[in-house]
């Protein structure tokens, strides 16, 4: 038992976090400039954090990531970063030639008050951002957020280089918040078959879930463009999915370049999907396509086939605030009972949704979703109330072997299986999926522990 010394008997921490439900803020930032064609994204402190940020994305989406680092020494942590941050810039568009750098802070470079708006601005008054490339910019302290706030304000940064010509494009910009590539490209495939023109941002597809084709390319094909990136101050609006991954930056587009925003959740499970769906479909004017109506028979039908399995099963989930609102949404739509409910993303607006989405089950379901959230207060609360299943990412494994209860794999990071780039979780297919996964855990599950007398071959 790997966590056997976490009791049963729960008490009050303040200043204590195990097993913490999150990352740090740098973390989604990467992840996120990574969604810009032939972006370097640039760490503004010490190489250890960019080498953990590096090695984090890569062992999730089994890909090399590249990133420069202004590689804080001593004087630098006492002189504050600039002259570092300015030889670093020289040094990536000589060297690497990127169409942008995407520079976030550290806790080291934030402690010390490095000021990226001013030492950009003196990068371009010296020369040293070559004519037609960029440099976009982040504040990530880690000491506050989350790998989610990270990522929110890289894509706020994206929509700081936004243009208003005053001339409509035409197009609708969609902020996918942090899903996975395949997602990215589902949503691509979800808008093109209902015939909305997009600007997607950020888009990872094709850079982070490419094929191997034997040529190393440090800038594959893939990314949002920074000509889109301008453009989208000329969209007819903006949908950002999640409140917490993508609104700043579409409020941001909302207020300075006068591109109406709206919210919504991301397109997980049936409800949320559909939502999705009639949001675009309304703004491109027509009705539902025929091959989308027949992917969202195909979720219902699954649904209604398989629904004596999923029926009041208990489940423990952990992860990002955007992705479990539509995942709680998900399983009680199914009939299926969250039960514990933990994100290491602050956020007040979280429970009460969390509790909202919940209100028809006959008990109250415990969420917690602040700073100190983790994984050791979820164990004990398994321990009190056990669950049939659990939803989550690879560090529930710990949990699953000590209490033996099936695991899905889902979220940020999985660090010890294969699929989650290429195959998507969101749209009526996503859907689709995860059912697929839920349902092998739970009747993997069943066949293992039903007596002999009712081990059936047809399920
Ligand atoms: S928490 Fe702060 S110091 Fe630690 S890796 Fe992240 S940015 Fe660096």
């Amino acid at each position: 038992m790997l966590l056997r010394h976490t009791p049963q008997e729960i008490t009050e921490r303040h200043a204590l976090t195990i097993n913490p439900a999150k990352t740090c803020q740098p973390i989604g930032a990467m992840y996120a400039a990574l969604g810009v064609h032939g972006c370097l994204p640039h760490s503004h402190g010490s190489q250890g954090c960019c080498a953990y940020h590096r090695s984090a994305l890569t062992r999730h989406y089994k890909e090399p990531i590249s990133a420069g680092t202004s590689s804080f020494t001593e004087g630098a942590s006492v002189f504050g970063g600039q002259a570092n941050l300015l030889q670093a810039i020289d040094n990536m568009f000589t060297v690497y030639e990127p169409e942008v750098v995407a520079v976030h802070t550290t806790c080291l470079s934030e402690t010390i008050g490095d000021d990226l708006p001013q030492i950009i601005d003196k990068a371009t008054k010296d020369g040293k951002i070559p004519k037609g490339k960029h440099v976009i910019y982040a504040n990530t302290p880690s000491y506050v957020g989350s790998h989610v706030t990270g990522f929110s304000n890289m894509v706020k940064g994206m929509a700081m280089k936004a243009e208003t010509t005053g001339v409509k494009n035409g197009k609708v910009n969609v902020i996918p918040g942090w899903v996975e590539p395949a997602d990215m490209e589902e949503i691509k495939r979800l808008s093109g078959l209902i015939g909305v023109d997009i600007i997607l941002f950020p888009d990872t597809s094709g850079i982070l879930n490419g094929p191997l084709s034997g040529e190393y390319k440090m800038f594959p094909e893939g990314g949002t463009t920074m000509a889109e990136l301008q453009s989208a101050g000329d969209s007819i609006g903006t949908l950002a999915l999640g409140e917490w991954c993508s609104a700043d930056g579409a409020r941001y587009l909302d207020t300075n370049n006068k591109v109406p925003c709206r919210v919504l959740d991301m397109p997980i499970g049936l409800m949320a999907t559909d939502r999705f769906v009639d949001a675009m479909r309304i703004i491109a004017g027509v009705s539902v396509p025929e091959e989308l109506s027949h992917e969202r028979g195909q979720l219902v039908d699954i649904i209604s086939d398989m629904h004596q399995y999923f029926f009041h099963k208990k489940v423990a989930l952990a992860g990002d605030p955007d992705q479990l609102i539509s995942m709680v949404e998900f399983l009680v739509s199914i009939d299926m009972c969250p039960t514990h409910v933990v994100s290491g993303t602050p956020g007040k607006a979280f429970a009460k949704r969390i509790r909202e989405l919940t209100a028809g089950l006959p008990y109250e379901v415990n969420v917690k979703c602040d700073q100190t959230a983790d994984m050791f207060l979820l164990h004990q609360w398994i321990k009190n109330e056990p669950v049939d299943l659990l939803i989550g990412n690879s560090y529930l494994k710990y949990i699953a072997r000590d209490e033996d209860i099936p695991l899905v794999r889902w979220g940020f990071p999985i660090l010890d299986r294969q699929g989650h780039q290429y195959f998507p979780t969101v749209g009526y297919k996503g859907g689709i999926r995860l059912l697929e996964k839920i349902l092998n855990a739970l009747l993997d599950r069943k066949d293992r522990d039903d007596p002999e007398q009712s081990f059936e071959l047809v399920m």
